[in-house]
């Protein structure tokens, strides 16, 4: 059995939901951990343990990307015996020193005591394993400040205790479904999926939404955008991906209305589509991973005519940022590499050569008003595919 020690963000902040927030988290972590074999989460004042008899660093990879968990260790159960305690923080620490080596080292012991069973307090503890540790190892150098090497003691009540050596960062944030879902529309590009990471850090149960415009656009691009969320369940256990065919209404939209309008009706009805979805599955906001600027359609004037085909808020988590910031995070995530590849989104079809600027919104309804589409956006609505996809993780993945 291995023991990993989950440590949560934000949650302690959040008061009489703290049992919730927690019971949600844990119900995601054996979510997640469903195919590595006989696994236990169980919490314990201000913690969630971990015990799998699956493989420990498929498990630690899989707690990477959780949204709601802050950091986790890999760590020995112990009692309240300090001098057991002792003996297991030599052990712990001889298998991660180097070998054959007196290179100073420079260790820390920090404690944490949430039992009050035992008479000594944290910096007593710290301060008497600490010595044994010391006495065994006259490599270690004791450093409070600027630790290489830091063993981790936490005692709880009952008769447990924990001994760790390595914090591993999670994703932070909130526990998926602790807020309220949300759709994403998700282009194939670099700042959607971007954009459907922050909703689901911030503990949005995500749905996608794809438009795409076969036989104008090839099929690749659908494939991207499955690839894409399939990199994405990652980080929530479940999701589903609403793939729209587009081409019919965009070829209406040609036919009917001002070219100048094209991207901006192309985004309306893409809203127009959604609120019909919206009739179905339970969904809050939607989300775009639109910044002010970036393109020419995304002046401040066309987003107003977009939104306002929206009944509902559109969450836009990357509106303040530069392209750069985004590509970083996007590389981080690792969504970069599928959303570089060069496939056509349906934007690009019947592209205007000048394309509207600064919409109005009463002038977008009526030119969109000049098009016959009701029958059309519910054939559309009827002929959207809609797929599932489980949380999968690859071994490597997040990089250090
Ligand atoms: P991205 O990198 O996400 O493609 P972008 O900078 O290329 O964004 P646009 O193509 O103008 O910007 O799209 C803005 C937003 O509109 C996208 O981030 C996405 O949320 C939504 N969007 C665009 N095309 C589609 C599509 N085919 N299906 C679903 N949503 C789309
Ligand atoms: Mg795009």
């Amino acid at each position: 059995m291995n023991t990993i020690v989950v440590r949560y963000s934000e949650l302690a902040l959040k008061g009489k939901n703290r049992n919730w927030f927690e019971d949600m988290l844990m119900k995601n972590i054996r979510k997640h951990l469903t195919n590595l074999g006989k696994t236990r989460v169980s919490k314990i004042y201000g913690r969630i343990i971990v015990e799998t008899e699956g493989s420990p660093n498929k498990t630690l990879t899989i707690l990477k990307y959780i949204p709601g968990i802050a950091n986790f260790s890999l760590a020995v159960p112990a009692n309240h015996d300090l001098e057991e305690i002792s003996k297991i923080g030599i052990e712990l620490c001889k298998k991660h020193l180097p070998e054959n080596t007196d290179t100073p080292i420079r260790f820390k012991v920090s404690a944490r005591r949430s039992a009050k069973e035992i008479p000594q307090n944290s910096q007593e503890i710290a301060m008497l394993v600490g010595g044994k540790v010391l006495e065994a190892f006259p490599q270690l150098k004791v450093d409070l400040t600027n630790p290489e090497m830091e063993l981790g003691i936490e005692i709880w009540s009952r008769e447990r205790s924990i001994l760790y050596l390595e914090k591993i960062q999670g994703q932070g944030g909130l526990p998926c479904g602790t807020s309220g879902p949300v759709m994403s529309f998700i282009s194939g590009g670099i700042d959607s999926p971007v954009a459907s990471w922050f909703m689901m850090k911030r503990g949005c149960k995500t749905t996608y939404i794809h438009f795409h415009s076969y036989p104008f656009i090839g099929e690749q691009s659908r494939q991207k955008v499955i690839d894409l969320v399939t990199h994405l369940s990652r980080f929530q256990p479940k999701s589903t991906l609403y793939v729209v065919p587009f081409a019919a209404i965009q070829k209406a939209i040609k036919e009917s209305c001002d070219e100048k309008n094209r991207t901006i009706l192309y985004r309306r009805l893409m809203f127009r589509i959604a609120e019909e979805l919206k009739k179905k599955i339970k969904i809050q906001a939607y989300v775009t991973g639109e910044a002010v600027g970036q393109v020419a359609s995304q002046t401040l004037e066309n987003l107003a005519c977009t939104q306002d085909a929206a009944s509902i808020p559109v969450l836009r988590p990357l509106i303040g940022m530069d392209k750069a910031e985004i590509t970083e995070l996007a590389k981080k995530i690792g969504t970069y590499e599928i959303s570089i590849q060069p496939f056509a989104d349906c934007c690009t079809v019947f592209q205007p050569r000048k394309p509207e600027i600064h919409g109005v919104v009463e002038e977008v309804r009526d030119d969109e008003g000049k098009a016959d589409l009701e029958a059309l956006i519910w054939e559309t609505v009827e002929k959207t595919e809609v797929l599932h996809f489980e949380t999968r993780v690859e071994n490597k993945f997040w990089e250090e």
